[in-house]
This record gives C-alpha cells, structure tokens and sequence, in this order.
C-alpha cells in the first residue's frame, strides 16, 4: 500500500514548483525537505536573483504563484546587450514583438509564494524533514526521512540539487566538468537609471560580467552583479569590502558599454558560487525522474538553470496528467515520454553555453576579430536574432 503516488525530494524552486503542479495534475503528493523561505529583507532586494523567461513565467501563472509576487519587485528586461571584442548584440524586446524579454525576480519572493499556494493545495503533503535513504520497493520506492518517518510511493521524483543523493540512490550516472569559475553576486545602486536594460560583456580572461536591472529602491536605481570569474579572482573579488567592490566593477563598467550608470554603491553582501557542467546521464529511471540542477547544471551566463528546471517540471506534469486511469505515476513508458520530451531543450542549452564559454577562452584570444565579426553579423541578421530571442525566451527548439 502506498502512502503517497510521488515523493519530491528538495525543496528548492523545482521542488516545491514540481509538488505544486503534480499535485494540480491530481496526483497526491509528498514533498521532503519543505522548509520556509527566508522573509522579505528589511532593506533592498536579496542578493539571490533569477532571470526568468516567459514559458517559466506562464508555468508559474498556471499554478497561480506569479500572482503571489509583489509586482513592484519585479523587475522586466525590455532590451539586452551582449558585448565581445568590441563588438555589441543588442536585442530588444520591441522590435522582437514580446512582452519582456526576461523578468528580473528574487529567489526568496518566488519561494515565498510557492510556499504560500502550497499550504493551501490539498493534494500535497508537506514534510521539513530531509531523505536520508531511499530504496526500491515492490511497487514502488521506500523512503526514509531524517525524523524516522517512512513513506512508501510509486514514483520518487530528484529535486535535489547538483549533488544529487535521489540520482545515487537510483545508480543514474552523471558527468561533471568544474569550469573553474566562480559566479560572484551583489546588488549595487547605481546613479543613473538602467532603463531596464541587461548588460553582458566576456571578459579577456574567459570570463562573463553581467549587469541585471533592478527595480528602484526608495529612490535609488539599483542592478545586480553577476561576475563568472576565474576562481582566484573570484575569490579575491569576493573578499573585497563593498566600496572597493563597486570601484572593480565601476572600471568594467566601460567594457559592459555602461559608463553613463556613474558610481556604483553596494547595496548588501556580495557571495560566490562555483561553476560546473554537469548531466545526469538519463533524467529518467526505474521508478524515478530527476528534475532541475540534479538532472542539468548549466553556466550562469545565459540566466537559465532555473528556467530549465521549471520546464522539466511542466513536462513532467503535462506527461503525467495524461496517465491513464489506475495507472501507475513510476510507469516506465511514462518516465521515458518524460526524459524525450527533455532531452532537445536541455541538450541545446548545455551545447550553447558551453560552446561560448569554450568560444571566448583565453586560448582564442587570437580569434577575437572573427569574434567581433560573427557578432556584428548576429546584430544584422533580424531573423537570427528573432528565433534566437524566442529560444531564450523558451517559446522555440533549436533544431
Ligand atoms: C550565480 C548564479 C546565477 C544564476 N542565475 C540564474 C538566472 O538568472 N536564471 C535561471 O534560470 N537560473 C539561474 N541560475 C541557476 C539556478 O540557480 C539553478 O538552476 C536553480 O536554483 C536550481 O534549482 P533546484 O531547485 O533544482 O536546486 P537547488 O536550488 O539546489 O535546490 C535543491 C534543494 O534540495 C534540498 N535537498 C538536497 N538533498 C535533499 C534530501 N536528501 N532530502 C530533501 N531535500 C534535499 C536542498 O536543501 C535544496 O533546498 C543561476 C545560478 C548561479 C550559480
């Protein structure tokens, strides 16, 4: 007998977003590790902040989290500019007939509001307590949870992270490979507004600064930093005091073609993340389904790890809605319509942001006028730039 039809185990944004929208396609739910988001910072925004496409945003409105968010701290991205070598890439969301281009949210506020539909979405269980092991059963999976809980399910779903116990468990391989980077974040008021524009330059080094817009804060105009560097100037960037932080931005500043922002202040902490490639062999396994970073890991610098794992959560749940009646949710034809459906997307955005970190590696630094050529290029073809919008934008495939 099964206590539940699915266990998610995580609960990051895919976990809690994944509960929420098996248990809307009428599944019963459990999910492990469900604890609170932090609360709303007292000043500013939080450091953690996520580019967000239209398709992750449409899946968000569907199960009705987006409407949660306080609108005025979300921020849209009207026009983005990539530059390298000299050259620029600029696209705009008028000229490619979209609402945004991307919207600017904080982690914590979309956690919050999942938080908030969940406690109010009857097909979920929610349980704080973490997986400590999980093992194959008759029909299903057993697991057992950190309090000494033990739940039985048919299909046991890895929202687990990058260091995935869920793909361990079920002996699903992955490939890893650290890009010897690390992403640095902090938010900084800035004097001049931003006019929602995202700023992107590569780096002589090989690595990706990133500029992403905020809302005003009492006044002040603020962006946040997204700095991919090489490991020991990521750590020496990260061990600077604020002011001196904003002056090692503030001298980028010209190479993200955004001088007229003028002084830069920081506005919070600054943090780090190392950087890596990684890919579950399968996303699919016997009785299981990995979602999210502990399925995919990709570079920062195209904003779309999460987007991903939110459309492997849609995915999942558009394939499982359709399961016939009585039939069980770890069905392996199911599971294996789950990893095709995957499998393009992920694929493609692994093989673009890795080709333009290998693109722009210290090492072809003798290519930099091809470079700069290749771009311009880009920047005139409107075609190009359209279906390029629209694949970030999560509405087309790349093949
Ligand atoms: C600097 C930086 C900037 C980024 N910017 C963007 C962006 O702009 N747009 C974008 O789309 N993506 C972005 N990403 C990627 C994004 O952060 C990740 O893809 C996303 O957070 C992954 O979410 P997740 O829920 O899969 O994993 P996680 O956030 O890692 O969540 C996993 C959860 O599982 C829990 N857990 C682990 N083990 C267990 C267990 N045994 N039992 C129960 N719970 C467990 C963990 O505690 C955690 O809560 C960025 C990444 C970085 C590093």
């Amino acid at each position: 007998m099964l206590d539940d039809e699915v266990a998610v185990v995580g609960g990051g944004l895919v976990g809690k977003a994944a509960a929420l929208a098996l248990a809307q396609a009428g599944l019963r739910v459990a999910l492990c590790g469900a604890g609170s988001a932090p609360a709303q910072p007292q000043a500013g925004f939080a450091q953690r902040i996520y580019a967000v496409n239209a398709a992750s945003r449409r899946l968000l409105q569907r199960l009705r989290v987006w409407e949660q968010l306080p609108g005025e701290r979300i921020q849209p991205v009207q026009a983005m500019q990539i530059a390298a070598d000299g050259a620029t890439l600029h696209f705009d969301a008028y000229s490619q007939r979209l609402e945004s281009l991307a919207w600017i949210v904080e982690s914590d506020a979309v956690e919050r509001a999942l938080d908030l539909v969940l406690r109010f979405e009857r097909g979920v269980r929610l349980h704080a307590d973490t997986v400590v092991r999980a093992q194959r059963a008759d029909a299903g999976w057993q697991l057992e949870l950190s309090g000494g809980e033990v739940l039985r399910v048919g299909l046991l779903v890895g929202a687990d992270g990058r260091s995935s116990r869920v793909r361990e468990w079920s002996g699903i391989g992955v490939r890893s490979r650290a890009y010897g980077q690390s992403a640095v974040v902090c938010n900084f008021s800035c004097a001049a507004a931003h006019g929602a524009r995202a700023l992107q330059a590569f780096t002589p080094d090989g690595g990706v600064l990133a500029l992403l817009p905020l809302p005003d804060w009492q006044g002040q105009h603020q962006v946040s930093l997204v700095w991919s560097a090489p490991d020991g100037l990521a750590e020496q960037l990260r061990a600077l005091p604020g002011e001196q932080l904003a002056e090692r931005v503030q001298q980028q500043l010209p190479a993200l073609g955004a001088e007229r922002l003028g002084g830069l202040r920081a506005a919070g902490a600054s943090a780090a993340w190392p950087l890596l490639l990684q890919r579950a062999e399968s996303v699919a396994g016997d009785g299981v389904a990995l979602l999210g970073d502990s399925a995919h890991v990709v570079h920062p610098m195209a904003g779309h790890g999460l987007n991903l794992g939110l459309q492997d959560v849609q995915a999942l749940a558009a394939v499982l809605a359709r399961r016939l009646p009585g039939e069980s949710a770890g069905r392996p034809e199911l599971l294996r319509r789950y990893a095709r459906a995957r499998a393009e997307q992920v694929l493609a955005m692994q093989l673009a942001t890795d080709g333009l970190h290998r693109l722009y590696a210290p090492q072809l630094r003798w290519m930099a006028p091809l470079r700069a050529l290749g771009l311009l290029a880009v920047d005139r073809l409107s075609p190009l730039k359209t279906w390029l919008a629209g694949y970030a934008s999560g509405s087309s495939v790349l093949f």
